[in-house]
């Protein structure tokens, strides 16, 4: 018998309001109490997943274990959870559809009509479901991208309305996000936006069950009444969900609002065991008192947007903690700097990290903030392009090969230092096909890395096509730029760092995709170190 109860969670009013966070902490605050946990996103646009999609338009692409590019939300789960997601955590409508297309073109629809529904939202409910058949499990919160009345998300909704009725009650729940805007000329907080979209779901067939209230201000007890009345729920199934100064402080706030006793409550499961946050609670005790801090530079291209360097701020913020440091990030647009005004534009900055990315734009400022922390031996952090740049500018001036390049910039340079591995050589679809997920990488013991991991072989992340070019490694070492972790099956070289330099490293994986809030990331949290050691030394 599949006991694995399912809460489902919509959005209405406004987008942004953060399902997400509301997902991680209610998720965190049922695995605190001792059940097992995963969170799912289900996005109605119609990319097979974002893997393909500008940073501006859907922020950072976060990557799994398992290589799947996803949703930056899985991001915060995984952050939250401490728990691997995996392909089954993220279905966009593309994929859906791409199911039930080739599921026709195998002739496994028997003839009859394929529709919406029901085989959409039969296929929609068995990727809900996937994760609770691996018995892993004893809730699966799924997240509905969107807001309800979308025309993308009908399906979904349909689908959630037929599992809530086919799972029954206690074992499925709906739990609605609204906003509650307040009218600064009224001096008023209203309820009408929340009452309309709760109508607006009961229009689909499904009752929210519980209600959470994006606000700037607290609600009073008529207000809660007002709205428990109104959209059908109990008084107890209002919570309030107010502005937080961090979203680390949420799964507090829900405790306090009683959110996950709410929800067991409706599961028919115990809330017997007190939630245990204790290793949060000191992480955010931390996090809220650095006892100094430090500037680090973050060069990148999408910088405008904070949401496309997404997991690399949030592991600052774990690996701050974990130094009692406030790291302040500084975003520096790469195509805004060159030669001139390096010094001016990089000046008093304690680490310098330049951000992955794709693309020839903006390169040349990147390569010049690598000249300057290497020179000025400021800590450095390179990941993925960052590192490509860091070989890149190690090659053009300390090898004097000036015109080395990476192939992705410039197809024809006489010194291909990062060049496309052999099996992308013929290669011609873009999504999905990078070197992605989870590869093995073999530390130096004699080198930063190898000091600050635990263990001589590592699993990091990769989303890249381009290569370190293992031709140049004899040269490129000679002249002090070692290759200090290298993939045992491959050979790639993985992590370069810089002999005679206080810590500058290179790596051509995501480590920040691997950082969360009870493992903060080791590699981040000795740049930070280091950041702050360069601080008390200048
Ligand atoms: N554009 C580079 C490559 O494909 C780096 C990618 C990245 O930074 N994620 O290899």
């Amino acid at each position: 018998m599949n006991t694995t109860k399912y809460i489902f969670v919509t959005g209405g009013v406004s987008s942004s309001l953060g399902k997400g966070i509301i997902a991680a902490s209610l998720a965190k605050l049922l695995q605190a109490r001792g059940y097992k946990v995963t969170i799912q996103k289900l996005d109605p646009y119609i990319n097979i997943d974002p893997g393909t999609l500008n940073p501006y338009e859907h922020g950072e692409c976060y990557v799994t274990d398992d290589g799947a590019e996803t949703d930056l939300d899985l991001g915060h789960y995984e952050r939250f959870l401490n728990v691997p997601t995996s392909q089954a955590n993220n279905v966009t409508t593309g994929r859906i559809y791409q199911s039930v297309i080739d599921k026709e073109r195998r002739g496994e629809f028997l003839g009859k009509t394929v529709q919406v529904v029901p085989h959409i939202t039969n296929e929609i409910k068995e990727r809900v479901q996937l994760l609770g058949r691996t018995g892993k499990f004893d809730i699966v919160i799924t997240e509905i991208g969107g807001t309800v009345g979308d025309i993308e998300s009908l399906p979904y909704i349909e689908a959630v309305r037929q599992l809530k009725w086919e799972l029954g009650d206690n074992n499925a729940l709906v739990i609605h996000l609204t906003l509650i805007p307040y009218l600064k000329a009224a001096g008023e907080l209203k309820t009408k936006p929340t009452q309309h979209s709760v109508k607006t779901l009961m229009e689909s067939g499904i009752q929210a069950d519980i209600l959470v209230c994006r606000t700037e201000y607290h609600l009073s007890d008529d207000l809660r009444r007002k709205l428990a009345l109104f959209c059908n729920v109990q008084k107890e199934a209002v919570i309030e969900s107010i502005d937080a100064s961090t979203i680390y402080d949420v799964p507090n706030l829900m405790l306090k609002e009683g959110l996950d006793v709410i929800t067991l409550e409706k599961l028919g499961l115990s809330d017997d065991n007190q939630p245990n946050l204790d290793r949060w609670n000191s992480f955010l005790k931390r996090h809220k008192n650095p006892k100094s801090e430090v500037k680090i530079g973050l060069i990148g291209k999408y910088v405008e947007l904070q949401d496309s360097y997404k997991s690399i701020l949030e592991s600052f913020i774990h690996a701050g903690a974990e130094n009692e440091v406030k790291v302040k990030v500084v975003s520096i647009h790469s195509e805004h700097i060159d030669q001139t005004n390096i010094a001016k534009e990089l000046e008093g900055l304690h680490g310098i990290l330049v951000a992955p990315g794709f693309g020839g734009r903006g390169i040349e400022g990147k390569i010049e903030a690598v000249r300057y922390a290497r020179e000025n031996k400021i800590p450095y952090l390179g990941i993925c392009l960052g590192m490509q740049m860091a070989v890149i500018e190690y090659s053009r001036n300390v090898l004097g090969l000036k015109e080395a390049n990476s192939t992705e910039m410039d197809s024809e340079t006489p010194y291909p230092v990062i060049d496309l591995m052999d099996e992308q050589k013929s290669i011609t679809d873009k999504g999905g096909t990078m070197r992605l997920g989870a590869w093995k990488c073999e530390l130096d013991e004699n080198s930063i890395a190898g000091n600050i991991y635990k263990s001589k072989t590592i699993e990091e992340r990769h989303r890249h096509r381009y290569e370190y070019n293992d031709k140049f490694r004899t040269q490129l070492e000679e002249a002090g730029l070692i290759a200090t972790g290298i993939n045992p099956e491959t050979g790639l070289v993985e992590i370069v760092e810089i002999k005679d330099h206080p810590w500058f490293v290179g790596v051509q994986y995501h480590p920040e995709y691997k950082s969360t809030v009870a493992n903060p990331h080791p590699l981040f949290v000795a740049f930070v170190k280091a950041a702050n050691e360069h601080l008390k030394n200048n």
